[in-house]
């Protein structure tokens, strides 16, 4: 897992972020990626993406370390997953901000529908927040000195959006794509179709020719063909054995809970794995009981102890440090 919070950009000549306007801020596990982008004439400096609410005032300083204290005009959300909006209302309350979002979000924001926000499913916060304008896919968007493509980028979430820049091929990728893993696909975990729209997106990524993508998690990285190998050979690994998407679903989401909280008891955590509303549909579709639920919540404390990702004290379960 990615375990850094610094300004890092990776491997990404500096040269061609600075063309853009551009900073990316690499985050830890818990927050998604900003690419933080100055001010440009008449565009507003803009922050794509704004991390997990419980770092929101580690996210703010940080972007304002990027803009040299240069305001935020801007937000800009590839989608809406508690990752990547949780800083959206502390920016909100400074004040004399726009936020765009995915243009088919727009109603649940407006109606702050925390069902279809995902945040009841996974149990995860996202303070509320409002949203002006609609990111259309086909459209474009001016982001710094450049315009920027609006692609729909469904399949990890139906809603959301990818940012390409064709001058110097950059791709903002959100979930989308990853360096070397494949992000939850969520539709998958609730009885609806997402294998085909994440693999129809890997195709689009592959037809965009990016020289350089900027993932929602981990370093900024060139070697497309390979991320986007390994991220077909996922899954389709997945499509033939959809229960073992859902197993690692239920680790990362475990992950990320306990990242959130720290620290919590065995049985606090079991518990917890029972009431979150997706564990209880993933239970339900694989048939089990209440006694079978327990077993099955525990079984996966349990090996993510054993795999060294957790660490257990006595009764009291952490993620291990190196694992974050
Ligand atoms: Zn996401």
């Amino acid at each position: 897992m990615p375990g850094r919070e610094s300004g890092a950009s990776g491997q990404v000549a500096s040269a061609m972020l600075d063309t853009l306007g551009l900073t990316v801020l690499e985050r830890g596990w818990l927050s998604a990626n900003q690419a933080v982008f100055r001010a440009h004439g008449a565009t507003p400096a803009t922050v794509v993406d704004t991390g997990f609410c419980r770092h929101a005032e580690q996210t703010l300083a940080l972007i304002d370390q990027a803009l040299g204290g240069e305001p935020v005009g801007r937000i800009v959300n590839t989608h809406l997953h508690s990752d990547h909006c949780g800083g959206n209302e502390a920016l909100q309350r400074r004040g004399d901000i726009e936020t765009w979002i995915p243009a088919s979000s727009m109603l649940a924001v407006k109606r702050w529908d925390e069902a279809a926000l995902t945040y009841r499913l996974t149990d995860q916060p996202c303070p509320r927040f409002v949203a002006e304008h609609a990111l259309v896919p086909g459209e474009c968007i001016v982001l710094g000195e450049a315009s920027w493509q609006i692609h729909a980028a469904p399949g990890h979430d139906m809603d959301a959006v990818m940012l390409f820049e064709p001058q110097t091929r950059t791709l903002i990728a959100g979930d989308a794509l990853w360096e070397q893993r494949l992000a939850i696909i969520f539709p998958e975990l609730v009885g609806e179709y997402g294998f085909g729209p994440a693999r129809a997106t890997l195709s689009l990524v592959e037809r965009l020719q990016p020289r350089a993508v900027l993932p929602g998690h981990g370093r900024p990285f060139g070697d497309v063909a390979q991320a986007l190998a390994s991220s077909r050979e996922r899954v389709a690994a997945f499509e033939r054995h959809p229960e073992r998407h859902a197993q690692h679903a239920a680790r990362a989401l475990l992950v990320f809970h306990l990242l959130e909280v720290r620290q919590a008891g065995f049985d606090e955590l079991v518990d917890w794995m029972r009431l979150a509303p997706i564990y209880r549909i993933v239970v339900q579709r694989a048939g089990l009981d209440e006694t079978g639920a327990r077993v099955w919540a525990g079984g996966h404390v349990r090996r993510l102890v054993d795999d060294g990702v957790l660490v257990q004290h006595g009764d009291q379960v952490s993620v291990q440090p190196q694992a974050q």
